[in-house]
């Protein structure tokens, strides 16, 4: 095997391991379970899951996607988000290897794992947990004072909690509920301090229109009602992705419109 290619395999296979911490906080803190202990269990039988079941990807082939002694079916959400992981590890992967670039892939990956637990929280529970949103905000805000001019990430910041407040408000008075939660307020606020304030406008913009459509196409299939909205955060999430991981694309879609 070359050289290239064994860097690559091993950048995959770190990829899926943190892929694996994440499916943990996916399951844990929605439930308000420690994250590190009791060790991995099964939600079934309670069997504590042994090193060899909990080896990503392998293991749940294995397995079949069972639990070895109720035979309880295992989430294919668990293999997906290792997957994930460990194929956007590599896309994030400097070319050029250097402090700075490293820095940046530590960045932009804890970003994208951050993401990938909101995303499937946020789409099961309904919530954006406080606890991510802290640490994407702590990282973002690091990042921006060492990277990025004040007036982008302070103005990012402020109208990223400011506008979607002043318009969940609004709607409040208008139509006596909350539409937004306070998790995607805040993850606004966090996205802000990174994207600075057109690119939140932007992503406020087409996050409401995705879940627009979406939402009105459930609707319209009647797989969802009023009474159960969708969560918003995978939306944003979408939607930050793109803005962040596909730069050049996103812009091309910005210079289309125009
Ligand atoms: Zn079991």
């Amino acid at each position: 095997m070359s050289i290239i290619l064994k860097m690559y395999l091993f950048i995959f296979v770190f990829g899926t391991m943190i892929g694996s911490f994440i499916n943990v906080l996916v399951y844990r803190l929605p439930r308000n379970i420690n994250i590190f202990l009791p060790r991995s269990f099964c939600p079934g039988c309670k069997k504590t899951v042994a090193w060899y079941e909990n080896i990503p990807l392998i293991s749940y082939l294995f397995l079949r996607g069972k639990c070895s002694k109720c035979g309880l079916k295992i989430s294919l959400i668990y293999p997906l988000v290792e997957l994930i992981l460990g194929v956007v590890a590599i896309f994030l992967f400097p070319r050029d290897l250097n402090g700075e670039s490293l820095l940046h892939f530590v960045m932009m990956f804890s970003s994208a794992c951050v993401f990938t637990a909101m995303f499937f929280i946020d789409l099961k529970f309904k919530i954006i947990p406080n606890g991510l949103n802290l640490y994407l905000a702590i990282l973002y805000l690091v990042y921006a004072v060492i990277y990025l001019p004040l007036n982008h990430w302070l103005a990012g910041g402020l109208i990223g909690i400011g506008f979607p407040l002043v318009i969940t408000w609004i709607f409040y008075l208008i139509r006596g509920e909350v539409g937004l939660g306070g998790g995607d307020i805040k993850l606004f606020g966090v996205l802000g301090l990174y994207l600075g304030p057109i690119g939140l406008i932007y992503n406020i913009f087409f996050s409401c229109f995705l879940g627009s459509i979406v939402g009105l196409s459930l609707m319209a299939m009647k797989k969802m009602d009023k009474k159960n909205p969708l969560p918003f955060g995978p939306f944003i999430i979408l939607v930050a992705s793109w803005q962040m991981f596909f730069p050049e694309s996103f812009k091309m879609l910005l210079s289309y419109l125009k």
